[in-house]
């Protein structure tokens, strides 16, 4: 796929439904730095239904696709209105998936049976599973319990429905893995969920030095800044991949942290979906970037790719097998659990959630 493709139309599109969030997870920058803003200055809400009806009506019109209701930092179903907000988005014909990250700490108020009949697609609960202790000091709330129930019983009503929602396990836990393999915990999940929709992330964000390495999961390392010559010139993929926007409706380049230098226009501004994907100020990032004027926060980014990894066949292809192989060759003690459970990479669409 060219440049040209790619300027075109974004290959999905997302909506951040509100920047709340109702944990305080010792690995993430929500609510943490000076006044607690060093990571999101912004003014705590909900989506702005105006913008988030205005890119749906584009978006589909414009051919549409999947579509992400994940917040950049925030829980969706803090939101009340959540499973509403899934319903309108699938009575868009041209959207086809609707999914969602979230830490499931709220999702029994929302009710099981509603969530996964309610048209969402794939699900993604981020967590750590395993002991009270360690989640309590991850995820900075004393909800290990809670959390717990709400994971068994939601992947167990999916198994009864017969599976309507993909729904995954991201992990983020300590090492050694073997104690929670052998837990029964684990156990008892596999009975509702295959090994394979089980994520562990080793590849960690330090939000521009706002989390420092005791934040993380023992064990755990920063990921660590890659491809440092092809970043001088060379724009990232995040700015060519996603159209995604904010919850007042400001589109923004990326969608990997709140980045206020990658901010662009409102979304209520464009009438199409092209006009959009090429808003003003997001152009001038990505043209300016070829001649080696990059914004300060992609300088520090440990989720640069180059926009040219994107163009490759069968990029994200290519580098799930990678892990796969990564997985399968260096963590011997959990292969011989006969479990497929992966390790989470860099091109995963969010770095925590
Ligand atoms: S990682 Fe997600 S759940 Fe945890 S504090 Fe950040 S936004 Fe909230
Ligand atoms: S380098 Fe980081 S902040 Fe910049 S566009 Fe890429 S993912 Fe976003």
């Amino acid at each position: 796929m060219s440049l040209d493709n790619l300027k075109k139309r974004p290959n999905t599109a997302g909506a951040e439904v509100i920047n709340i969030c109702n944990a305080d997870c010792s690995f993430c920058g929500y609510g943490k730095g000076k006044d607690g803003k060093a990571a999101d200055p912004r003014v705590k809400q909900k989506i702005d239904i105006e913008s988030l009806d205005h890119l749906l009506k584009i978006y589909s019109k414009g051919g549409g696709g999947s579509f992400s209701l994940s917040p950049i930092l925030g829980e969706v179903s803090a939101h009340p209105d959540w499973l509403n907000l899934v319903k309108k988005i699938r009575k868009f014909k041209n959207i086809k998936t609707t999914t969602c990250y979230t830490n499931a700490t709220l999702i029994h108020r929302h009710g099981f049976k509603k969530i996964l009949t309610s048209g969402l697609t794939s699900m993604t609960i981020s967590t750590a599973l395993g002991n009270k202790e360690q989640y309590k000091r991850l995820y900075g709330i004393d909800m290990y319990d809670q959390v717990k129930s709400n994971i068994i019983n939601i992947i167990k009503k999916n198994k009864e429905l017969s599976y309507p929602v993909n729904i995954n396990l991201a992990l983020r836990i300590d090492k050694p893995y073997n104690k929670f393999f052998k837990s029964k915990t684990y156990k008892n999940i596999i009975k509702y969920i295959s090994p394979k929709n089980i994520s562990i992330l080793e590849s960690w964000d330090d939000f521009r030095g706002i989390i420092k390495k005791s934040g993380l999961p023992k064990g755990q390392k920063f990921k660590g800044l890659k491809y440092m010559n092809e970043r001088k010139n060379t724009p990232c993929y995040a700015l060519y991949r996603k159209l995604q926007i904010l919850v007042d409706g400001t589109i923004q380049g990326c969608s990997c942290r709140v980045e206020p230098e990658l901010w662009g226009g409102n979304i209520k501004n464009y009438k199409t979906l092209h006009e959009a994907w090429n808003d003003k100020q997001i152009e001038e990032i990505r043209n300016n970037w070829f001649s080696g004027k990059l914004k300060k926060c992609c300088t520090q980014c440990s989720h640069y790719e180059p926009y040219t990894n994107l163009t490759k066949k069968n990029f994200i292809n290519k580098n799930l097998k990678k892990i796969y192989d990564k997985f399968f060759n260096k963590k011997v003690q959990i292969r011989r659990l006969k479990n497929k459970t992966r390790i989470e990479s860099d091109i995963d669409e969010s770095p925590l959630f």
